[in-house]
């Protein structure tokens, strides 16, 4: 029998069926994870709506038990990391520092004002606009970050008065249900419930009639059915998907000093990162020196189990990822480009793969127009800053981007141009519990983090009282 166990009311529950989990450096099922049930998942809905009435009412409870939930993450860091590296494959160090990161975020939530404004104050009335909770909240999670993406949503949720069901991604089921245990102490019963299972088991969430709010992270194709899915019955939702973010280098950028901050937003977590740089775009006078200098990194970056003490890169999460980075990168080859770094996947057994800088890429390649999600990289010229614009921000995704140069007021100027949720200058992949974070066009609806973060978990109340 496994050792993961849902949570459901506040108890421990298996469910009649399992199903294995992979761990990617081997490619062999290391654990079992328990398949929730339409009877299951309808109890746990339950349990959610029951916990509202007591668990809405208390704010001081809510914050000291989203305290107590950071505490218990920070203190249980390395243990739950070990679950995290073995499911999703990171670097035990960059599993540690995401649950570590999880309880910032809870601690930044356990301390956010609730904001109630007056706008209206005189002898007529007092009119105030105040947040209202939703009731109960789907959470769906991908498998990149499934922790910390998982407390993105359960803070600010629960910190509204919000409670909720949380449905991780297959490929990485077993730190949520890590969490949904190690909470039980510190939430009352029913108000976090885990539940695991596949694909199907998301679509019959989105569909029961219990949540009021979808809040989904994941890929565009999945959000788009999410948010058919909710239409019937107008469910909320906040939906944060995929991107294809552009770094655009301007002709006084240096590579030298660029080039690692470029390398690491491009490659961290082996670029399963919805925000990560999927294409650089650079100018012809620096072009040589940005590939070699990205090249040099990929070459030098220590790939394997992340278990190993020193490894920076572990393997992709899994083997339809895997499958697909290969075919990206096959395609681009066979199209013209040039593998200045790596190219192919890593012999032997898991789902290994070399980090990969590809030069000479035009855009019209798939792997400049799709997002690849995984350690390749396409390095793309450009002559005039207008048109390399016109490129970065020629597609359906929005997520984010940067611009890099000396002049930073300038870079800023440029940044601003890009059609996207966060413009970044000098920098990328900064992200922070008090700056919103979401897309624009395919790239979501909504966003997560900060009070804006905190208002997707909210319907807005217009509390009037008549003075005369
Ligand atoms: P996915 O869309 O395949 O799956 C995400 C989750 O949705 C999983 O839990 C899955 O089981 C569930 N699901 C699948 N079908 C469903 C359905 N019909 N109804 C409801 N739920 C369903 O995505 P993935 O492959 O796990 O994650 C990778 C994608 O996530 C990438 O595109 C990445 O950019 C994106 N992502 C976005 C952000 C962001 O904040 N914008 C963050 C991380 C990842």
């Amino acid at each position: 029998m496994s050792d993961f166990t849902m949570t459901i009311g506040g108890r421990a529950v298996t469910a009649p069926r399992t199903f294995g989990v992979i761990n990617p450096a081997t490619g062999e099922v290391a654990e079992q994870a328990p398949d929730c049930g339409p009877e299951q998942l309808d109890e746990a809905m339950t349990a959610a709506r029951d916990a509202l009435p007591e668990w809405r009412a208390d704010e001081a409870a809510r914050r000291k038990a989203l305290q107590a939930a950071a505490d218990l993450l920070f203190a249980r860091s390395e243990e739950i990391g070990r679950v995290l590296t073995l499911e999703q494959g990171k670097p035990l160090k960059d599993a540690t520092t995401e649950v570590l990161g999880a309880g910032v975020w809870l601690k930044y939530f356990a301390d956010l004002e609730l904001p109630r404004e007056v706008i209206q104050d005189d002898d007529k009335a007092l009119v105030e606009v105040v947040r209202r909770p939703m009731g109960v909240v789907a959470a769906i999670t991908p498998w990149n970050y499934p922790l910390l993406l998982a407390i993105w949503k359960l803070a600010p949720a629960l910190l509204a008065g919000n409670t909720m069901v949380l449905k991780p991604s297959p490929f990485t089921p077993l730190s949520s249900l890590k969490l949904g245990e190690a909470l039980r102490g510190v939430l009352p019963d029913g108000v976090l419930n885990v539940v695991t299972g596949g694909d199907g088991l998301g679509a019959w969430m989105t569909g029961h009639e219990i949540p009021r709010k979808i809040s989904f992270t994941g890929s565009v194709a999945t959000g788009k059915r999410v948010a058919a899915a909710a239409a019937p019955d107008l469910k909320r939702v906040t939906l944060e998907l995929g991107g294809n973010d552009p770094a655009i280098l301007l002709d006084d950028a240096d590579p030298a000093v660029v080039a690692d901050k470029l390398f690491r937003a491009a490659f961290t977590n082996n670029g399963q990162v919805c925000s990560a740089i999927k294409r650089v775009y650079v100018p012809e006078s620096l072009y040589g020196d940005v590939v070699d200098a990205l090249a040099d990194r990929a070459a030098a970056a220590k790939v394997g189990d992340g278990m190993t003490e020193g490894v920076q890169y572990g393997p992709i999460n899994n083997r339809p990822q895997f499958e697909r980075v290969g075919e990206l990168v096959a395609d681009a080859l066979a199209g013209g480009a040039r593998a200045a770094a790596g190219g192919k996947p890593i012999d032997g057994p898991g789902y290994f793969f070399e980090p990969t800088v590809l030069a000479d890429v035009a855009d019209g390649t798939r792997i400049v127009d799709e997002e690849q999600f995984g350690p390749a990289l396409p390095v793309i010229k450009y002559r005039d800053l207008d048109e390399a614009l016109a490129r970065a921000n020629g597609t359906h995704f929005g997520l984010s981007g940067s611009v890099w140069g000396a002049d930073a007021d300038r870079a800023a100027e440029v940044a601003g141009r890009l059609e996207c949720g966060t413009a970044w200058v000098n920098t990328h992949l900064a992200l922070a519990p008090h700056q919103p974070f979401g897309g624009f066009k395919w790239s979501g609806v909504g966003v997560e983090n900060g009070t804006w973060g905190l208002y997707g978990f909210t319907e807005i109340q217009v509390l009037h009282r008549a003075k005369s």
